[in-house]
């Protein structure tokens, strides 16, 4: 029998035994800690370990096979390699807080509570903020941190609840009583100037025209300083660049225009945040702003309820050596 054939055997027959097996914690999966352990589940286990001893294969695989099929989307798969990467952080003293869970297609409040206990990487969330946005008003923003309020409160867990701002104005239009009830405020740089119908140009869109990238670049970075000059806790995808200009990053994001950056987020005790989904920023702006004493947080950036791949957040605490001390305590910074 083939390895994956004796596999799929076990996973059958596991199956056929007790479905329970699939949602019981085991050893290797103790950070899921809402997994319920129940008579059915332990003799899927020690079913389990004896087809095992005779298989050859270690039952984690199996059980973790049998779980990610059915596991709800928005919670980590249970992997080997995940399992490793975490235990490997949490030996070095990191743990992780995902600042940047949107409440947007589909994910909710509830949602990321669930996957925080389900992995133990704490969650915390947020939604845009702006006027063209879905926090456009006071109303608006006043819903958004009752609902993150209510689904902690009936948890029992804290969730950090933050906006991202996208207008540059936010800390003057919005009623401060409010702004004060948030957490954090995460702002990115990637809303500069105006379209040619007078409309905040957004730089991710393939209509952008960048006929002078060095011009460009030196706007570029008044927008960023100005943005770390306001009340914002985190600073998501720093040295982002649009497409166009993007394979121009080693010679555009010079040494020098790195320091102001993090030199500045540095002063305003704004955290660097290192993202799921963006190749921003590189390793190498990450290792200068350790060495500068910058503190970083982490995010997904999701656009739906499911899960995003964590192996950037990994590989950058390996690429720059990232301790504990790096990590930011991010807080409010609006008075
Ligand atoms: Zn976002």
């Amino acid at each position: 029998m083939t390895k994956h054939s004796k596999n799929s055997l076990q996973i059958c027959l596991l199956r056929l035994f007790h479905a329970k097996s699939r949602e019981t914690q085991t050893a290797e999966s103790r950070w899921h800690r809402q997994s319920r352990m129940n008579f059915c589940g332990i003799c899927g286990l020690v079913f389990g370990f004896l087809f095992t001893f005779f298989c050859g294969i270690s039952s984690a695989d199996t059980l973790a096979a049998t779980s990610s099929a059915e596991r709800p989307a928005w919670l980590y798969p249970q992997t080997e390699v995940f399992r490793r990467r975490l235990e490997k952080i949490a030996a070095r003293g990191i743990s992780f807080t995902d600042y940047h869970i949107h409440t947007r297609g589909g994910m909710t409040p509830e949602k990321a509570l669930h996957r925080e206990a389900d992995s133990g990487i704490r969650s915390a969330v947020l939604e845009n903020e702006g006027r063209e946005w879905p926090l456009n008003d006071n109303a608006a923003l006043a819903a958004h941190i009752a609902a993150a309020r209510r689904a902690a409160a009936s948890a029992g867990k804290a969730l950090p609840v933050g906006i991202q701002v996208n207008d540059r104005d936010w800390y003057k239009r919005l009623d401060p009583k409010l702004l004060r009830q948030l957490d954090y405020v995460l702002a990115d740089t990637m809303i500069m100037g105006e379209t040619a119908e007078g409309k905040p140009q957004r730089l991710w869109l393939p209509s952008l025209k960048i006929p002078d990238a060095d011009a460009w670049m030196e706007a570029y970075m008044r927008h960023n300083l100005r943005i770390l000059d306001e009340p914002i806790s985190i600073l998501a995808n720093p040295t982002y660049l649009p497409d166009g200009i993007a394979a121009q990053y080693d010679r555009l994001w010079t040494p020098a225009r790195m320091k102001t950056l993090i030199e500045k987020a540095v002063r305003n005790n704004v955290a660097l945040e290192i993202q799921a989904g963006s190749p921003f920023p590189k390793p190498a702006f990450i290792r200068l702003a350790r060495q500068m004493g910058a503190k970083f947080s982490f995010g997904t950036n999701n656009f739906d309820d499911k899960a995003r791949d964590l192996s950037k957040w990994f590989d950058a605490i390996d690429a720059a050596d990232i301790g504990p001390a790096d990590i930011a305590v991010v807080k409010l910074n609006f008075r």
